[in-house]
């Protein structure tokens, strides 16, 4: 059975401020994606430790991925999701995209489970800033945009999606914790925080 572990919304907080300063010495962001449900707290806590002192707020703006699973119908093995759909995503024909020229992009999720999510949005964020670049006759500041990504947590197994060599060379992958193949309970998922909570001292995982 797989090992379920509690992560209190303290721990993420801690998290989030621990890892701030180690974005900060690569990469200075000046935008946020955070990709929905998952990314949505941790980003919002994450630019309360990145904001610099007479600096405004960086913008979080969201996308929503959704991990379709697909699972043969002959077999009782269970395959991870392989297709990602988005539910929601930024509006190419507007101000939305455009914005992200020749930015400084951090992607923000809870966890890097197999990859795929964060393979594609990192894909399809390039591709797209490159097509707004274009229609806006801006392609001379695309080379200038730059994406890395934060996560909570990431978990050491293999990946099934990659991410460009770029991007882990410069040190714009960043995760607050690897943690073991094991299933993580997120607070914001809870029907009974209090219980949550009590099962999360209960354990080493932090
Ligand atoms: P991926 O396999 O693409 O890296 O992860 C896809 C999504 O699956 C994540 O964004 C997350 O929503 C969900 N997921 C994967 N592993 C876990 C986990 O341990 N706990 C929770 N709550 N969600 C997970």
């Amino acid at each position: 059975m797989v090992e379920k572990v509690y992560i209190t919304y303290n721990q993420i907080h801690k998290l989030c401020q621990d890892a701030a300063p180690r974005i900060l010495a690569d990469f200075t962001p000046t935008l946020m994606i955070a990709i929905g449900g998952g990314g949505y707290v941790p980003a919002r806590i994450l630019r309360s430790f990145l904001k610099k002192p007479g600096n405004p707020n960086i913008p979080i703006q969201a996308i929503g991925l959704s991990l379709y699973e697909s699972l043969p119908t002959d077999s009782q093995v269970e395959t991870p999701g392989t297709k990602v759909t988005r539910t929601q995503w930024l509006d190419l024909s507007s101000l939305e995209m455009a914005n992200l020229i020749g930015k400084n992009v951090l992607i923000v999720d809870e966890v890097d489970d197999t990859r795929t999510t964060l393979e594609y949005a990192v894909k399809e964020l390039q591709q797209d800033v490159a097509t707004a670049a274009r229609n806006s006759g801006r392609e001379a500041e695309m080379g200038s945009t730059k994406f890395s990504i934060f996560v909570l947590h990431n978990k050491d197994k293999e990946k099934r999606g990659v991410l460009p060599k770029d991007m882990i060379d410069e040190n714009r992958y960043l995760a607050a914790r690897t943690v073991p193949d094991v299933w993580i309970n997120y607070p914001w998922e809870a029907a009974d925080i209090d219980e949550h909570d009590r099962l999360a001292t209960q354990q080493t995982i932090q």
